[in-house]
């Protein structure tokens, strides 16, 4: 899971979703109002497809689902869920971009709360995931930093094993992608380069892209690059990570 930056979205959708919100606000059962609206045909047809094109505009990858990473986003998530908060049902800030399996069988209605109140999943559109979640990239396996990093683990189920193999796959398949960057470029060509960018952060898990290159500059990188200086150089070479890096 990576920091997702939110795009704005466009005033009409803001002002019709508005609207959305006030009427669920007035109804006598707010929950049922909003999922009534939610599935209306005209938002189906108005609201959705704008909520679509931006959210995958935000996402990693090939339109990458924001919790997995791996696959395709296909639906929109509400973060806090309809049958929780229905006054967010129309929330741009409460949008994600989710692949079926994250959204409908594993974190469904569920948001599990803290002691003190607070929401313990992690939203990667309003927070760096890093701060609660570290990616071994030997293992290919999320490592919990907090009670919230171990919720959103469970929850989404970031660690299971497909994800885990596939993380290792592209932990093997990035250096040699690297090099083919890094060849183009000194040899001028930019558009070959480009492709090779676009290679690297277009598999699927780029979260192992974000965390080679996070870290290769963090103290210790020595020893989780133990035996690939190669690979370490690469990833610390300025030109490069001028060029590639595509996250904070
Ligand atoms: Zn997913």
């Amino acid at each position: 899971m990576i920091r997702i930056t939110r795009a704005p979205l466009p005033q009409a959708a803001l002002t019709s979703m508005a609207g959305y919100t006030g009427d669920i606000g007035q109804a006598t059962i707010p929950g049922q109002r909003a999922k009534e609206l939610w599935k209306h045909t005209t938002v189906r047809r108005h609201v959705h497809p704008v909520l679509k094109r931006t959210l995958a505009e935000m996402a990693p990858g090939l339109e990458r689902c924001m919790y997995c990473g791996d696959n395709q986003g296909t639906d929109i998530d509400h973060f806090e869920p309809v049958r929780i908060n229905p006054l967010r049902t129309f929330d741009w800030h409460n949008h994600l971009l989710a692949c079926s399996l994250c959204n409908s069988h594993l974190k469904r209605d569920l948001f599990p709360i803290s002691c003190d109140g607070t929401p313990l999943l992690i939203d990667p559109s309003s927070e760096d995931p890093a701060a609660h979640l570290h990616l071994s990239l030997a293992a290919g396996a999320y490592v919990k930093l907090s009670d919230r990093g171990e919720a959103t683990i469970k929850v989404f189920g970031l660690n299971r094993p497909i994800l885990i193999r596939g993380r290792r796959r592209a932990y093997l398949a990035t250096p040699p992608l690297l090099n083919r960057w890094h060849e183009a470029f000194v040899k001028g060509d930019l558009d070959e380069a480009a492709d090779w960018a676009d290679t690297i952060w277009e598999q699927p898990t780029a979260d192992v892209v974000h965390a080679m290159f996070h870290q290769a500059v963090t103290p210790g990188a020595e020893d989780v690059f133990a035996d690939e200086s190669e690979t370490l150089a690469l990833l610390r070479d300025p030109v490069i990570r001028a060029a590639l890096l595509r996250t904070d």
